[in-house]
C-alpha cells in the first residue's frame, strides 16, 4: 500500500477529533500529550486500557518530525500501525519480519520525512545500521513502550532495554516517554534512571475500578455456584465467563445453554466464522454469556458488560486486573466474581513445573501464582490488596466482598499439624505419598478400600481429623498450599512438606485461617453449615 503522506495537525484535541473520532481527553492524557508537545519527558503509568497510544501518538502528529516508538512486541506493532493507517495516519515498522524490499522503503519514507510514527522493535534499534539511519531524519518524539521491561529486578526484563538509555544523548532535544502498564514506584524510578531521564514528569494513573465489585469464593461445586451467581445477574446484563481450557469453555456453555441462558463459547479452537458471529451477538444483543478463554476481550468495545466471572484460577494479578477490568467500561455498577479451589493451585503449581522454562522463569510464574494466590486467600480488602500489588495505596473499599462480610479466622494449627504429621509418618515409615483426597480419608478415618489395602487405618494419625468436616479439609490444604507450607507434587499433586513447614510442626509459626463462605448475593453462608 502507498505511503499515505502526513498530516499536520494544530492542536492535540483537533488530532483527537479528527484522527480518532473520539470527543474528549481521558484523566491525564491532555496533561501528559501537552507535556511531551511543549518538549518535557514524562513516565506514564496507566492500566491497560487506559488509553496509553495516544499519548505519544498525538504528540507525534503535532510536532514537525517522525515519532519512534519502541515496542517489544512484534505481533502488536502491526496491529497498531494498521490501525493507524486506516484512521489516515501515515505509520510504519522496522522489523525483523520484514523484507528487505519493504524495509528500504520504509527507510526511504522516513528519510524523505513521510512518516507521523515510525514502530522499531528494541533489538533493531540497538543496531549501527538503525542508529544511523535515524540520525539521518528528523525525529518529533521518541516514545518506550513496556518501559518495565528496562527493570532487571521485573518479571519481563529484556536486556535490549538497557540500550535504550543513550537515546538521551544520540536525540538530545527530542522529548522521551516512557509507559508502562506495570510499574511499583521502585521500578518507576528505576526506568527513569536507566532510561536516563532525571527531568521527566512522572504521571501515574490510578488503578481503581471503584465501580467493580470483587468477589471471591472456594469452588464447592463450581456449576451450582456459577449458575446461581448468573441467575442472581439483572435481567439483560452481558458478561464474560473465563475459564482456563477450551473443553471446559465448550462444556460450561453447553450446560449454562440447557439451564437457559444464553451462553455462547469462544476460544481459539473455534471456527473463525462461529467466533465472529458469537462476538457479533455478544456485542450487539442484551443478555449474552460469552464462556471464554482469555483469547476473548483484546480490543473488545462494550462497555456495558455487567460481569465478568472466573471458574478457573488466573495465572497472576495482572491477567485478573485486565480480565476483570473489562467489566463496567461505562463506570456502572459491575461485578468480577471467582470460584477456586484446592484443584486450581495444585494444577497451576503442576503447570509450572511441567513448563519448558528455565528455573528463573519457573520462579517468576510461581510468583505470580503466589500474588494471585494471595488475592484470593486473603482476609482484607481485596480492592487494597489489588491495589497494592500494583504499588497503590488505598483504604478498604467497603465493595468487596471481604468488605461487605468480613471473613472470620480461626486458629489452624492444630489441623494443619495433624495433617503434616501424616505427611511425615506416611513418607518416613512407608516411604509414600498421597494427594489431598486419601489424606483427608486417613485423617477422618474414613472406611475405603485403599485404606484398607494400604492398611493406613494402622497410622498413628488415622481418624484425628474427624472432628472437620471433608470440606473443611479441602479448605486448610488450600490454604496451607497457598501460603507455602505445603507442595504439591507430580502429575496427581502429591502432597509434601516445604521448608515453611517446620515451623509448624514445631509450633512456632502460627496458623490463622480463613473461614471460607460461599456468597450468596451479598451476604454469606458458611461452608461448616
Ligand atoms: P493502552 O495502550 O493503555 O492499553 P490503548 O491506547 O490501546 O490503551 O487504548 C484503549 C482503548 O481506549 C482504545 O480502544 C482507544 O482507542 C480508546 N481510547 C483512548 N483514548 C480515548 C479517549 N480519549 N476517548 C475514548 N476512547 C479512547
Ligand atoms: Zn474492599
Amino acid at each position: 500500500a502507498p505511503t499515505p503522506t502526513p498530516a499536520r495537525h494544530d492542536t492535540p484535541i483537533e488530532a483527537l477529533r479528527t484522527v480518532y473520532g473520539y470527543d474528549a481527553f481521558r484523566g491525564e492524557q491532555a496533561a501528559i500529550i501537552d507535556h511531551v508537545t511543549a518538549g518535557g519527558d514524562a513516565v506514564v503509568l496507566m492500566p491497560t486500557g487506559g488509553g496509553k497510544s495516544v499519548c505519544y501518538q498525538i504528540p507525534a502528529l503535532v510536532r514537525e518530525g517522525t515519532g519512534l516508538v519502541v515496542s517489544p512486541l512484534i505481533a502488536l506493532m502491526h496491529d497498531q500501525v494498521d490501525a493507524l493507517r486506516a484512521n489516515g495516519v501515515s505509520a510504519a515498522y522496522l522489523n525483523s519480519t520484514q523484507a528487505a524490499a519493504e524495509r528500504a522503503q520504509v527507510e526511504r519514507d522516513y528519510l524523505a520525512g513521510r512518516l507521523d510514527l515510525l514502530y522499531v522493535a528494541p533489538e533493531r534499534l540497538n543496531t549501527s545500521a538503525t542508529q544511523a539511519l535515524l540520525q539521518r531524519g528528523r525525529l518529533s518524539v521518541i516514545a518506550i513502550d513496556e518501559a518495565h521491561c528496562v527493570s532487571q529486578w521485573g518479571h519481563d526484563f529484556r536486556p535490549d532495554y538497557l540500550g535504550l538509555g543513550d537515546l538521551a544523548e544520540r536525540f538530545p532535544g527530542v522529548p522521551r516517554l516512557a509507559l508502562t502498564a506495570t510499574a511499583t514506584p521502585a521500578t518507576h524510578r528505576e526506568i527513569a534512571e536507566r532510561l536516563r531521564m532525571p527531568q521527566a514528569r512522572h504521571f501515574v494513573a490510578s488503578f481503581d475500578r471503584p465501580n467493580i465489585q470483587y468477589r471471591i469464593e472456594p469452588k464447592v461445586e463450581p456449576r451450582k455456584q456459577l449458575l446461581a451467581f448468573l441467575r442472581a445477574q439483572p435481567e439483560g446484563a452481558a458478561g464474560i465467563v473465563y475459564a482456563l481450557s477450551r473443553k471446559s469453555v465448550d462444556q460450561t456453555a453447553q450446560f449454562l445453554r440447557t439451564q437457559g441462558i444464553d451462553a455462547l463459547p469462544y476460544h481459539a479452537g473455534l471456527d473463525a466464522g462461529v467466533r465472529a458471529a458469537h462476538q457479533s451477538r455478544f456485542l450487539r444483543e442484551d443478555g449474552v454469556v460469552m464462556v471464554a478463554t482469555i483469547a476473548f476481550g483484546m480490543g473488545i468495545d462494550k462497555p456495558d458488560v455487567r460481569f465478568v466471572a472466573h471458574i478457573d484460577l488466573p495465572k497472576s494479578v495482572e491477567g485478573y486486573y485486565q480480565e476483570t477490568g473489562r467489566a463496567g467500561r461505562d463506570g456502572e455498577p459491575s461485578v468480577a466474581w471467582m470460584a477456586y479451589g484446592l484443584g486450581d493451585v495444585v494444577q497451576q503449581r503442576r503447570m509450572i513445573d511441567q513448563s519448558p522454562g528455565d528455573r528463573t522463569y519457573k520462579m517468576r510464574l510461581g510468583q505470580h501464582l503466589d500474588a494471585m494466590l494471595a488475592l484470593c486467600e486473603t482476609v482484607g480488602c481485596r480492592r487494597q490488596n489489588l491495589l497494592g500489588y500494583f504499588g497503590q495505596g488505598a483504604d478498604p473499599c467497603g465493595n468487596c466482598d471481604t468488605c461487605l462480610t468480613p471473613p472470620e479466622t480461626w486458629d489452624g494449627l492444630v489441623p494443619a499439624q495433624k495433617l503434616l504429621s501424616t505427611i511425615v509418618r506416611l513418607q518416613r515409615e512407608r516411604g509414600q505419598a498421597f494427594g489431598a483426597g486419601h489424606l483427608i480419608d486417613i485423617l477422618r478415618g474414613a472406611r475405603t478400600e485403599r485404606i484398607a489395602q494400604q492398611r493406613h487405618d494402622e497410622l498413628k494419625t488415622y481418624g484425628i481429623g474427624a472432628d472437620l468436616t471433608e470440606q473443611d479439609w479441602r479448605s486448610v490444604i488450600r490454604q496451607l498450599l497457598a501460603r507455602g507450607i505445603l507442595v504439591a507434587q507430580g502429575d496427581y499433586g502429591t502432597l509434601a512438606l516445604s521448608e515453611a513447614s517446620t515451623g509448624v510442626l514445631t509450633g512456632s509459626t502460627p496458623v490463622a485461617l480463613r473461614r471460607d463462605t460461599l456468597g450468596r448475593g451479598g451476604g454469606g453462608v458458611s461452608s461448616r453449615g
